[in-house]
């Protein structure tokens, strides 16, 4: 008969390697203090970099949108799916960030899968940053396209790969804006040159730079003051916009296409009323005032001098994002859950998601976050870097 051996045998293997983890159940609403199993715990790995969640013109929108529209769209973008909030959320996108047009998708994850494969074919190549996100992987992996990956941010490399990629009818040249796992920001200037030399497309994910980076939170392009040279610029509704969802920007001939095209937005149902509605409001809120980005970004800079004073390696990090490097998957998950016993909740991120020997505790500094806060953490970090001898 039919069983589950195999599975049972491969969690078991995760547990000898400490990289087994039950999901954690939070009983509050994510902010920077947030409640778990009765106590309270002070968050620093939430994306929810600027509080969006919480913000009440975000609630008052979606509350409204849930009376006027109802609780579910009904159906996919291309039959009853594309309400008037639909519509305004995506003028207001292009708005945001400059370009002629954006399209939404249910998430950055589909958006990455809907785009890659539905622009690729056999007879185009596509060139990625070796530590781009698994959305984008998954999305090349949908194509049958060629494939090229270039060393993280290396642009000898990239230029090699495009020397060779003379022959494809299209190039299309990707990478995150920033990269998820060490909060470094990509070389966008350069691989905008190299790719303008090799007439090749620019395509950047800007998962963790939307609402971080750029003037207004605009991004990476923005950021560089590249507009009009990338594109197609993805963005997250999910991070620091404060709700769920994703979208690509660029011209109007790409969202055209993509209507036609792209199979998350064909095929699956669109973003309930609720979340268009607060997503247009959070962006609403962005294009407001940069007081909250302002906060994100000394917060950052003071949290991450902290922890290097303290004698830890917080990597390539420049942004928000501030990883601090252990090593071992076993010690890093020991690591994070002595953090945990401290109050401070940082995830422990091991192999597959970075390579074996660089495990890493994975903090995200929030423009939530007081001073009394982050020194909280830095308190916290001090003590389980003493107990586990790495201080
Ligand atoms: C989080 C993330 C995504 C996925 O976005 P969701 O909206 O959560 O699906 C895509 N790309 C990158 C680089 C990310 O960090």
């Amino acid at each position: 008969m039919a069983n589950w051996q195999s599975l049972h045998d491969e969690l078991e293997q995760l547990k000898k390697e400490g990289r087994y983890r039950p999901l954690t159940v939070w009983d509050s609403s994510s902010g920077t203090w947030m409640t778990l199993n009765g106590r309270r715990v002070l968050q620093m790995s939430s994306n929810n970099y600027l509080g969006l969640t919480e913000h009440p013109e975000l609630k008052e929108a979606a509350e409204q949108a849930i009376r006027e529209y109802g609780a579910g769209s009904g159906s996919v973008r291309t039959i009853t799916g594309t309400l008037r909030i639909h519509d305004e959320l995506e003028r207001e996108l292009a708005a945001f960030k400059g370009t002629e047009a954006a399209l939404v998708f249910q998430s950055g994850f589909t958006t990455n899968q809907g785009v890659l494969a539905s622009l690729l074919g056999p007879d185009d190549v596509v060139i990625s940053d070796e530590l781009n996100h698994a959305s984008i992987i998954d999305g090349i992996r949908l194509t049958k396209a060629s494939r090229k990956i270039y060393a993280h941010k290396d642009m000898d490399q990239l230029e090699a790969a495009l020397k060779q990629s003379a022959g494809f009818q299209k190039r299309v040249v990707v990478t995150d804006g920033v990269f998820s796992m060490d909060g470094d920001i990509a070389p966008l200037p350069a691989i905008v040159e190299l790719a303008e030399a090799y007439d090749a497309f620019v395509y950047v994910d800007d998962a963790h730079a939307s609402g971080v980076l750029g003037k207004n939170g605009k991004g990476s392009t923005d950021h560089f003051g590249l507009n009009g040279r990338v594109h197609m610029q993805v963005g997250t509704l999910s991070k620091a916009v404060g709700v769920v969802g994703g979208y690509v920007a660029g011209e109007q001939v790409l969202k055209d296409y993509l209507i036609h095209k792209a199979r998350p937005f064909l095929f699956s149902t669109s973003q309930t009323p609720a979340v268009a509605a607060s997503c247009l409001a959070a962006i609403r809120v962005l294009q407001k005032s940069d007081q909250l980005i302002g906060r994100l970004w000394a917060n950052a800079d003071y949290f991450r001098s902290g922890v290097q004073s303290l004698g830890f390696d917080t990597g390539a990090s420049e942004t928000p994002i501030i990883p601090v490097i252990v090593g071992d998957p076993a010690k890093t998950m020991q690591f994070s859950d002595l953090l945990l016993e401290e109050g401070v909740f940082a995830q422990g991120i091991v192999y597959p998601t970075v390579a074996m020997d660089k495990g890493r505790v994975r903090f995200i500094v929030t423009a939530g976050h007081t001073r009394q806060d982050l020194d909280f953490a830095l308190d916290a970090l001090k003590r389980a870097g003493q107990k586990l001898g790495m201080l």
